[in-house]
Formats: structure tokens, C-alpha cells, sequence
């Protein structure tokens, strides 16, 4: 079947009301969640084809989000898509005010390829709770990944409401060309403003989770041995292919060298060798080539060292970087991680206020100033204070970007509400009410009226 075809068949379905139902969307993410518990070999087998990663870290960052996600609507949906009293002002008495939450219609979700399921399958899943049909084209970059997810869903779902459509550009291109009744879209800002200007020929809202340079910021306050411990984890998982890991280290000056030490430190303690089964490889030959030019000999701390048959990019520390480096100008997606010092924090806050607004922000620090000057005077989607990376785990959080780094947000309620639409009913008695909002008008009711409102 066309894709074309299948689109329509999802408006026709979505028409029928079936989707609307609470028990028909709790039905069908409990088999989703069967699906992914019964088949979690063959997910971990595919990801490892795709790009060596681990069953453990397949687990903690993407099908424990998977499962999460299904069970938080499995929970939440009876209270998300209940409709919500408001009260009624004045004007509008004698009345009654109240907020329903409906679906949108038919929806696309376009996935990226460094976390391919959550990627996928965590948008997607928030757009079925919300009672809508979604057509979802996962990233082709990771190819084994894309076509278990087409083959057990397009299996076990009816296509005319849930399909997986394999593809690439091309693909893209063709789908893009339709009209949905909300896009979202997961990969590069380069990408992000394709799909922005093909959604605005439909006017079809759309959510945008693009990338940027994250920063993490390393003062003399910080406790340095859990900063390094965690920077080191957050960089290096997924090899560096992570939309909100520190892109880019700021380390004060006075503790630098004993900071690059510990990192340094555990970067061997957490054995990320050529052979380590628990280190995720570069996704393929061209982003291994643009990775290898962003290394510096000269500017080399730690490691550099690859193996380009077994896409293999050791974690890599770059010293004494200035803002007009190459590796400074474009996000790194990858285990590269170079280090800028500085001497005066505000400063170090202006100079991030001068780039692109990025995705996510770390700060490690004791010190509640500076605490307090990163959350007021910074802006970026999300970050921690002490940590990184970790602020997605809690669904409470909403997740998404700010100027280049993205539109909209997901994860828990506000994923349900990203593809919903709150309609607003005013419902009137059809007594008690004063004739003077009426023609012929007159001073004296104008001055009444000036009074009530
Ligand atoms: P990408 O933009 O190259 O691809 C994303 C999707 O767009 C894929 O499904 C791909 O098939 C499609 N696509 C690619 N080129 C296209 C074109 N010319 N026309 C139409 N569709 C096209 O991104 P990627 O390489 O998969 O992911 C890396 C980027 O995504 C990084 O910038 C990263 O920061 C960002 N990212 C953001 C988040 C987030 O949640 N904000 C998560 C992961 C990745």
C-alpha cells in the first residue's frame, strides 16, 4: 500500500470516533508494551548491529523510557483526557466553563538514529495516548533498528492507525508533502527547518527536538571528583551521540589541571577500549571522518587514538580550546570533548549568552550565587545543576528545546498535551440573563456595562 493511501485511510479511521475511546488506547499500549517486553533479543540485536550498543545501555536509555512511557499513560490517561471545569466569569453567568482535551487527527512522528527507540517510540507512544493515529518514519542511519520496529508493529497494529513507513530522504520528502494534523520531528536543526517550512504550507503544528552546543560548567566550588565522575559518564555514553551531552566543557581556572586529571582518571577507570562491549561505536563512516578532523594534535590531552574498522573513536580530551576553535563551531556528536578554561564566571555566562540558545545546560558548583546566575541568566531547554543528562529521566520534566535548539516539549503530561487540542466549551442557561449586552444601545447601558467589567 501506498503511503499516500495509508494517510487517508488513517483520516477516515480517526473520523470513525474509535480512537477517541480510553479503553481502545489502553488496549493498544498494553500491546505495545507486550510487543517490546516479548521481543526485547531481537531489539537488543538489532541496535548492536546498528551501532554496538550494549544491551545494558539499550536498557537503561531506551527501553526502560519505552516502558516507562506506556505505563505513565496506562496510569495517567483517565485524568489527562478528562475535560476540566473553569470558572466563569461575570459576562458569561448564568454558565458553565470547562477545557476538553481531544486528539488531533492523524500524526507524523519522525524519529532520529542515536537513541532510535526512545526516539521513536516515546513520541509516538505519547501521540496514541492522546487518542490519535500516527504514522512514524524512524531514522534509516540505523537501519536494523528502523525495520524491527517496522516489522513488529506493522504486524501487529492496524495500518489505519498505526504504521511505520521505512525510508530516508526520499521518503521524507514524499510524507512531508502531506498534510498531517501535527509533525514531530526528532534530528538536526539543519533538518528541522525542512520540515518547519514543509509543515507551513499546511499550517500543520509541528514540535521541533533539534540539536546545539551544550555546555557544562566546572567552577572551583564544584565537589571535582563527582563532576569528573558524571561528565565522564554523560559524555561518553553512546560515544559522545547524545543530543544533550556536554558538548563542550568551561573549567575555572585555578582547579583545571587537577580537574583534566580526574577526568583523565576515569575516563581509563570506565574501560572504553577498542574491545569493550560496553562502548558504543560511530554510527558510520562519514560522521567517523568528520569526527577524526575535529581532533587537534596539538591541542591533545587524552586519547585520540581510532580504529576505522571497527568505527572505533577512543574518548578523546582537547585542552586549551578558544571559542574560535574548529570543534567550537559546530555541535560534536561524538566522544570528543574539549576543555576551555576561564577566570571569571559572569564572563563565562556571557560568552554562552553570545552563542545559539542550546538544548541543555550543566553546572557543577557548592556555590549558590553562581547556582542562582546560571538558572536566571541562561537560556537553554534543560539541564542540571550537579548532574548531566539526568533531568530527562524524570517525566515530570517537560523535555524540549528553545530558539535553535527546538519547538514544543514532551515526556509525561506534556507529551499527551503536545498532541492534543484543548477545546474550550461555554455552555450557557438559556434564562436569567440581562438584555443589555443587546441593540439598541445606549449611554446609560454603556455605563452599566463599564461597571460589571
Ligand atoms: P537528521 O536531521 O539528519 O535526521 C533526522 C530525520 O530526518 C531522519 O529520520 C532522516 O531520515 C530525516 N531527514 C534527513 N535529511 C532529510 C531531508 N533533507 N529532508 C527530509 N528529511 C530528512 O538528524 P540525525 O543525524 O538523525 O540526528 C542527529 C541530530 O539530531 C543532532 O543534531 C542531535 O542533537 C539531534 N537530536 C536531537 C534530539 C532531541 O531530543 N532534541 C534527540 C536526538 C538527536
Amino acid at each position: 500500500m501506498k503511503v499516500q493511501e495509508v494517510v487517508s485511510h488513517q483520516k477516515a479511521f480517526f473520523k470513525t470516533q474509535q480512537t477517541k475511546n480510553i479503553k481502545f488506547r489502553k488496549m493498544y499500549l498494553e500491546k505495545l508494551r507486550d510487543i517490546v517486553v516479548k521481543n526485547e533479543d531481537l531489539l537488543y540485536e538489532a541496535i548492536h548491529q546498528d551501532f554496538g550498543k550494549s544491551k545494558f545501555d539499550t536498557f537503561t536509555t531506551e527501553l526502560s523510557f519505552v516502558l516507562n512511557d506506556i505505563n505513565y499513560y496506562l496510569k495517567n490517561l483517565n485524568t489527562l483526557s478528562k475535560p476540566r471545569s473553569v470558572r466563569t466569569n461575570l459576562s458569561n453567568q448564568i454558565g458553565k466553563s470547562s477545557i476538553h482535551p481531544e486528539p488531533l487527527g492523524c500524526v507524523l512522528v519522525i524519529g532520529a538514529w542515536n537513541y532510535p527507540y526512545q526516539l521513536s517510540l516515546s513520541p509516538m507512544i505519547a501521540a496514541l495516548a492522546a487518542g490519535n493515529c500516527c504514522i512514524l518514519k524512524p531514522s534509516e542511519i540505523a537501519e536494523h533498528t528502523m525495520k524491527i520496529m517496522a516489522k513488529l508493529i506493522n504486524e501487529n497494529f492496524p495500518p489505519e492507525y498505526l504504521y511505520v513507513y521505512e525510508g530516508g530522504v526520499e521518503e521524507t520528502t514524499e510524507l512531508l508533502q502531506l498534510k498531517f494534523d501535527k509533525i514531530f520531528f526528532t534530528g538536526s536543526t539543519k533538518v528541522g527547518k525542512i520540515v518547519y517550512k514543509a509543515a507551513a504550507e499546511n499550517l500543520t503544528p509541528v514540535v521541533l527536538e533539534l540539536g546545539g552546543k551544550s555546555p557544562a560548567i566546572v567552577t572551583k566550588d564544584a565537589d571535582l571528583e563527582v563532576a569528573a565522575k558524571r561528565i565522564v559518564w554523560g559524555k561518553f555514553l553512546n560515544a559522545g551521540q547524545t543530543c544533550v551531552a556536554p558538548d563542550y566543557l568551561l573549567v575555572e581556572e585555578s582547579i583545571h589541571e587537577q580537574f583534566l586529571e580526574m577526568v583523565r582518571k576515569y575516563i581509563t577507570e570506565f574501560q572504553y577500549g577498542p574491545d569493550s562491549e560496553q562502548y558504543t561505536r560511530i554510527i558510520n563512516q562519514r560522521n567517523f571522518q568528520r569526527l577524526l578532523k575535529l581532533i587537534d594534535p596539538e591541542k591533545l590531552y587524552f586519547g585520540g587514538n581510532f580504529d576505522e574498522g571497527k568505527l572505533y573513536i577512543e574518548p578523546t580530551l582537547l585542552k586549551n580550546i578558544n571559542w574560535e576553535d574548529d570543534v567550537m563551531q559546530e555541535e560534536i556528536f561524538g566522544p570528543i570533548l574539549p576543555v576551555i578554561r576561564f577566570k571569571n564566571f559572569n564572563l563565562v555566562l556571557n560568552s554562552i549568552l553570545e552563542l545559539e540558545k542550546p538544548l541543555a545546560a550543566y553546572l557543577f558548583t557548592r556555590n549558590s550565587e553562581e547556582k542562582e546566575a546560571f538558572t536566571s541568566k541562561l537560556s537553554f531547554g534543560g539541564g542540571c545543576i550537579n548532574d548531566v543528562i539526568m533531568h530527562l529521566g524524570n517525566e515530570r520534566l517537560p523535555f524540549g528545546g528553545v530558539g535553535t535548539s527546538g519547538i514544543g516539549n514532551y515526556h509525561g503530561t506534556y507529551g499527551f498535551e503536545a498532541f492534543s487540542h484543548q477545546k474550550s466549551i461555554l455552555e450557557k442557561a438559556t434564562w436569567g440573563e440581562p438584555s443589555i449586552k443587546y441593540p439598541p444601545y445606549s449611554e446609560k447601558k454603556l455605563n452599566w456595562i463599564r461597571k460589571f467589567l
